[in-house]
């Protein structure tokens, strides 16, 4: 396949970019480009289409597939089964997930098709790539049996990592900690956690050691739910720091939510920094979950709850926003476009300035393949993977002003769907 006329992040001009199997084989001045500054004149290049299908960008943006960080597959499109949600609270959440799985109600064919449909969601937004955290403390493995299976189904068109998620609590769940096991020795990718959930500080320190074991154990990568509670004496996030550096594990490990440092004061983030910059974590933040579950009941005015992005990013840590959920017990909407939760998350993060707005596809590519453990792979360059976007914009800011349509996409060289742009015919 060749896309031409393409406008690139990282370069001036109009670009013509061939795909050959599953990778970028070339990026060349476009052969019909006049070129923004003349430079590559009409002609100059003339390249055959490998795979005889040419598709014109028109001086479009193309970018790699969106890369979804954090999202529970094996919980969408459950809200109200066995009953809604009326707090509206993170942990009346889990309570009602906690008595779903008691009533019977998971089976695992519902939840490959509530998955699947989820994941399609996703797809037809431009994601390419989806780490999901999926709930093992439940005896009968029911969800990860089917998103096994569905990590296989949807190859061709998303690849799935599966995070072992302990949603009930790895000590505080009986034999969570037997059945995080189980989880990753039948292939999960990533080991998760949920410390502030455990019945003590404590018991908590002690899960994320024992979450660092299982990772060197089977070598896989770290994503803990870590302080997602409107509570500022919640320090998961420093344990998990310290775990990495002591470790080695530097760009293995994601810190997800961080709700708790929304409430840090300013004397202990200072101190933390820093050592979450040695420690190579990386963040991943869902600030439409997070606005919709904390700052309940504090009166006014109401916190914010969403970890401190802009800062993090000053920083220089990689901070991915994530969707988080689907139609599930915690949050009622949602629809797996990244542009959405990019929007959102700009906004609550105090972001929309000029410098931020120029890169933000960051946020929803860049960064979360980093914190995929991808980074040598995503991104328009030469021999990497062919997951390629045609955006309805010129550049991220336009992408993120207009949330751009998708109109074609690309999963390891094949294209996965194409769209036409919108018409609109105006009558006065
Ligand atoms: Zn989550």
């Amino acid at each position: 396949m060749l896309i031409t006329g393409a406008r690139l992040r990282d370069r001036d001009g109009l670009w013509d970019v061939e795909i050959a199997g599953e990778r970028i084989s070339a990026i060349a001045p476009a052969a019909d480009d006049t070129g923004d500054d003349g430079a590559h004149p009409r002609d100059v290049v003339q390249r055959v289409d490998p795979g005889g299908q040419v598709y014109p960008a028109d001086g479009r943006l193309v970018t790699a597939q969106f890369v979804e960080n954090h999202i529970h597959l094996d919980y969408a499109n459950t809200a109200g089964q066995p009953r809604p949600n009326a707090s509206g609270t993170l942990f009346e959440g889990i309570q009602i997930w906690a008595e779903r799985k008691a009533a019977g109600l998971n089976n695992p064919d519902q939840i490959k098709a509530d998955a699947l449909a989820a994941a399609r969601s996703a797809a037809s937004h431009g994601v390419g790539v989806i780490r999901t955290h999926v709930d093992v403390t439940d005896p009968t493995f029911a969800a990860f049996e089917a998103l096994t299976e569905l990590r296989e189904e949807i190859r061709p068109w998303c690849q799935l990592q599966l995070v072992a998620f302990p949603q009930n609590g790895m000590i505080a769940y009986p034999g969570g900690a037997e059945l995080m096991e189980r989880a990753l020795q039948q292939g999960a990718d990533v080991v998760g956690g949920i410390p502030h959930l455990e019945p003590t500080r404590e018991d908590g320190v002690d899960s994320l050691r024992r979450i660092f074991d299982l990772a060197e154990k089977y070598d896989a990568l770290v994503d803990v739910h870590c302080d997602e509670i409107d509570d500022a004496g919640s320090r998961f996030v420093e344990v998990m720091a310290a775990e990495a550096t002591k470790r080695g594990m530097q760009g293995r490990v994601t810190i997800s939510h961080a709700v708790a440092m929304a409430y840090y004061d300013p004397g202990y983030l200072a101190r933390l920094l820093p050592q979450l910059v040695a420690a190579g974590v990386g963040f991943a933040v869902c600030p439409n979950e997070n606005l919709h579950l904390q700052g309940r009941d504090f009166g006014g005015p109401a916190p914010r709850g969403v970890a401190p992005v802009r800062t993090l990013t000053e920083w220089g840590i990689p901070v991915a926003f994530c969707q988080d959920s689907m139609v599930d017990p915690w949050y009622p909407v949602g629809d797996g476009d990244p542009l959405r939760i990019l929007d959102s998350g700009l906004h609550v993060s105090h972001m929309l300035t000029a410098e931020y707005l120029a890169r933000c596809l960051d946020f929803i590519s860049t960064n979360p393949a980093r914190n995929l453990g991808l980074a040598n792979e995503h991104g328009i360059e030469v021999g990497r993977t062919a997951n390629v976007l045609v955006l309805d914009a010129a550049d991220d800011e336009t992408a993120v002003r207009t949330k751009a349509d998708v109109l074609l996409s690309v999963h390891r060289g094949r294209e996965v769907f194409r769209r036409e742009p919108a018409r609109t015919t105006w009558a006065l």
